[in-house]
């Protein structure tokens, strides 16, 4: 029984219906009806030496922690607005409790969130953190691509995997200490995610992998993607460290990269492109969306070079 099965057997049934519940179980973040507010609620676990390697630095945990929580409310289309933090720790140690406590605050200011409460206990280091934000309009889910949409993702794919890789030992060259800065710092693409919201049909930040995040998208929309490995968007430093075709395997499975992965109608994508720009982020078209299910990666000879990592799952 996979991670996905097990929720759906035992805790899916304790959601039930509710007229107010505009997005249950399923997508990024679930979203109510409060009042006249749309209120999202995403909650993240990182468990030390499962989600990051237990010798990174206090202050890059906690900064993470922060950053992977804010890239679900991004992928809803939200506003990230309170947190609360689920904190269990082997120790009390205060030079590292000021360093994490640092980190999270760097990414929880950026992000106008003010973490209100949570909950302390000992045990092996794990986080747990809950946002809580708003959304102007309707919520951003992985239920409305269409066929005919256009797969694009944002940024670049696969350098925070490699960044993983190369984090136990200090960078030898600028390259390095970028993919590594990838992996420790990831950046939520809340301004994306709010700008893409009225143009896109659908939309997942990219956690576990491009091909295991983009089938979650196929399998609520009941559609097909057939991805070109030629486009994927790899950056230099990336090409340069790894190669292309470990970069390639990288960018379709490796997880961590936090960039968000949409299906878009064709004449959205100008204006979409133009408003990503204005931030900083190239949006690459990577593929289509078709009739079917499930995801290829096809090469130029139109072969699907399923790597055969999709993913990470936590039970099997
Ligand atoms: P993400 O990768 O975006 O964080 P997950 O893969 O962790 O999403 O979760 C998939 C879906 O299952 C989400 O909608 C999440 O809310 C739901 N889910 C995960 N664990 C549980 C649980 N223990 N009880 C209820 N719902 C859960
Ligand atoms: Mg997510």
């Amino acid at each position: 029984m996979d991670e996905f099965e097990l929720i759906a057997r035992y805790f899916l049934p304790l959601q039930g219906e509710d007229p107010d519940l505009l997005v249950g179980n399923g997508d990024d973040g679930a979203v109510f009806k409060l009042g006249a507010e749309r209120v999202v609620v995403v909650v993240d676990t990182l468990v030390a030496g499962v989600h990051f390697p237990a010798h990174i630095s206090a202050r890059d945990i906690g900064y993470r922690a922060g950053a992977v929580n804010l890239s679900d409310i991004a992928a809803m289309g939200a506003r990230p607005r309170y947190a609360t933090l689920a904190l269990t720790l082997p120790e009390a140690a205060p030079a590292w409790l000021a360093a994490f406590s640092t980190g999270l605050g760097e990414a929880l200011k950026a992000a106008g969130t003010r973490l209100i409460g949570g909950d302390t206990t000992r045990g092996p280091l794990t986080i747990t953190l809950q946002i809580i934000g708003c959304i102007d309009g309707a919520p951003l889910t992985r239920s409305g691509a269409r066929e005919g949409d256009l797969v694009c993702v944002s940024g670049t794919l696969g350098d925070a995997c490699a960044g993983l890789a190369l984090c136990a030992e200090p960078p030898a060259n600028s390259n390095q200490r970028w993919l590594v800065e990838r992996f420790l710092r990831p950046s939520a693409r809340l301004k994306l995610g709010q700008a893409l919201n009225p143009l896109v049909h659908a939309a997942i930040d990219i956690s576990d992998g491009l091909l295991a995040d983009l089938g979650h998208v196929m399998q609520a929309s009941a559609c097909r993607a057939e991805l070109n490995v030629a486009a994927l968007p790899l950056s230099d430093a990336l090409l340069e460290t790894v190669g292309r075709a470990r970069a390639i395997e990288y960018a379709l499975s490796g997880g961590d990269d936090y960039e968000l992965a949409f299906a878009i109608p064709p004449a959205a994508l100008t204006a979409a492109s133009a408003m990503a720009a204005e931030m900083g982020l190239a949006l690459t078209v990577i593929g289509r969306v078709l009739s079917g299910s499930g995801v290829a990666a096809l090469d130029s000879n139109g072969v699907d070079i399923h790597p055969a990592r999709s993913g990470y799952r936590h039970f099997r």
